[in-house]
């Protein structure tokens, strides 16, 4: 029996991308297949700076880039993670899988990999990336940003992040055969220790799927959301009755629980899921994610025009729907 079809797609720039991605799964593209086509998207948009093509640098000024694909069907995934000087890093993942035995590669190889694989070599940066960059080196006088030294650690509270130093294009869809795919892509956060690899390319971290139970994927904190593997945990939820929101809101609070007072006053962590029926939800830590400059804000495609939600914001012990 056909299934209708849903796509997902964290922030407010997801919009573009859940529309393209519900279009293709009207046409009877696989869940898989959409969220290539929807991560591409959003990976060769410059306008959007923190992911793919147009996405702020690294401390040494160079775009190291993240994704991960994994398909609910087979229970496959691909992922690459600090990958430079190549676009469309969601494909790149994609191969990882189709073409290795592996699941994750990393750094200069993964780049050698996907070069053999025909991805040409290309410049990241663009001229706006460029400027903001040397914008932001110019505030960190006397650091050798470069070379490691930039605090806290990981003893401190994380760093605050201001509104557009980082975001993620977190991807669900259920296409008309009722399988599930998920997808992340980002350039993770900008004026990050060169090397550094976020949630979004680990498996059960950014992105999770159980093609019997359904998808999740995060956006935020990565450095945060990887120790409480919140995907997983999302997709966990679900299978044990939550709907989609519930268990968005039972992983953040978890993440929460697991980590000292003063961490999670510092960071924003959001999470979208959605279920084998076509429920979807989301949910964002109230803190980090409530910023009037950068609501909580995700796309969700159930017919050629997406709708954008916002919220639920979490605390601790409460849920704040919307801002009043
Ligand atoms: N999760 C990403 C990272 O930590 C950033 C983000 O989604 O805001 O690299």
């Amino acid at each position: 029996m056909a299934v209708n079809p849903v796509f997902v797609a964290t922030w407010r720039f997801g919009m573009d991308a859940a529309r393209a991605g519900w279009s293709r799964l009207a046409q009877g593209a696989t869940a898989l297949d959409a969220i290539e086509v929807a991560g591409n998207l959003t990976e060769e948009d410059p306008t959007v700076n923190s992911v793919g093509y147009g996405g702020l640098p690294n401390a040494a000024g160079q775009v190291e880039l993240d994704a991960a694909i994994m398909n609910g069907v087979g229970h496959w995934a691909g992922s690459v993670g600090g990958l430079q000087r190549t676009r469309k890093p969601i494909s790149v993942a994609r191969r990882v899988y189709e073409k290795t035995p592996h699941t994750m590669l990393v750094g200069e190889n993964a780049r050698q990999f996907a070069l053999r694989q025909g991805f040409p070599e290309a410049n990241l940066l663009t001229p706006e990336s460029e400027e903001r960059y040397h914008e932001w080196l110019k505030t960190q006088a006397g650091a050798d940003v470069a070379h490691f030294d930039l605090g806290p650690t990981n003893s401190q509270p994380p760093k605050a992040l201001t509104p557009d130093d980082h975001d993620t294009i977190g991807l669900c869809a259920l296409d008309a055969n009722g399988d599930l795919a998920v997808g992340c892509t980002t350039s993770g956060m900008a004026w990050k220790v060169p090397g550094r690899v976020g949630d979004s390319p680990i498996i059960g971290s950014g992105l999770y799927v159980d093609n019997e139970v359904g998808g999740a994927a995060g956006t935020g904190h990565g450095d945060e959301m990887m120790k409480a593997c919140v995907s997983f945990r999302v997709v966990m939820n679900m299978e044990r009755g939550m709907t989609p929101t519930e268990a968005c809101v039972e992983a953040l609070r978890y993440l929460m629980r697991k980590r000292p007072p003063e961490a999670h006053d510092h960071y924003g962590a959001a999470l979208i899921a959605l279920r084998k029926d076509g429920l979807y939800g989301g949910a964002a830590t109230y803190s980090g994610f409530r910023h009037p400059d950068r609501l909580w804000q995700w796309a969700v495609a159930t017919s050629a025009e997406p709708v954008l939600h916002e919220g639920v914001y979490v605390t601790l012990d409460r849920n704040l729907d919307t801002l009043e």
